[in-house]
């Protein structure tokens, strides 16, 4: 898993920060903290959390169709990603009081990775928790939405 953060300090991993305010020679090499001169090449590794097996052949093949595999590519079209991306809202949403994050977490008997408060588009989210909101979104979707019909009628009164 990337870091998004410097394991000794915390500051966010930002490349271009290491020239501002410097002539470009003077930069300094990327792979050293902006703040504390960390080198992030030594960051312990952070494995990737396999949550269902299923879920993460989904997330990669996703990945490899976002990366110009083509095999894959019609699966993946614009409407999937319409589709994944409501359901990240959704999940991020205050008006669902994180019920349907909480859900998914359950029924893969996983804990929640911390949540940001307050309205915060996915994108500007930790990596971890980024990964893993997509990861349910996709669990949802994994069965081409029974998962969801199943969620709804667990809801309904
Ligand atoms: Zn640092």
């Amino acid at each position: 898993m990337l870091h998004d953060s410097c394991h000794a300090c915390g500051a966010p991993v930002t490349f271009y920060r290491r020239d501002f305010g410097r002539a470009i020679d003077e930069a300094g090499a990327i792979c050293l903290c902006y703040q504390c001169q960390f080198d992030l090449r030594t960051a312990p590794q952070a494995p990737v959390a396999i949550y269902d097996e299923d879920v993460f052949r989904l997330y990669i093949e996703m990945l490899q169709a976002l990366d110009g595999d083509a095999s894959n590519a019609g699966r993946f079209d614009l409407k999937f990603h319409a589709v994944l991306h409501q359901l990240c809202k959704v999940m991020l949403s205050n008006q669902n009081h994180d019920q349907l994050r909480q859900y998914i977490a359950k029924m893969l008997g996983v804990a929640t990775e911390p949540q940001l408060h307050g309205k915060m588009p996915l994108e500007h989210r930790r990596i971890f928790e980024r990964y893993q909101i997509v990861f349910f979104a996709l669990w949802l979707l994994v069965d081409k939405g029974g998962r969801i019909v199943e969620e709804w009628r667990r809801l309904s009164p």
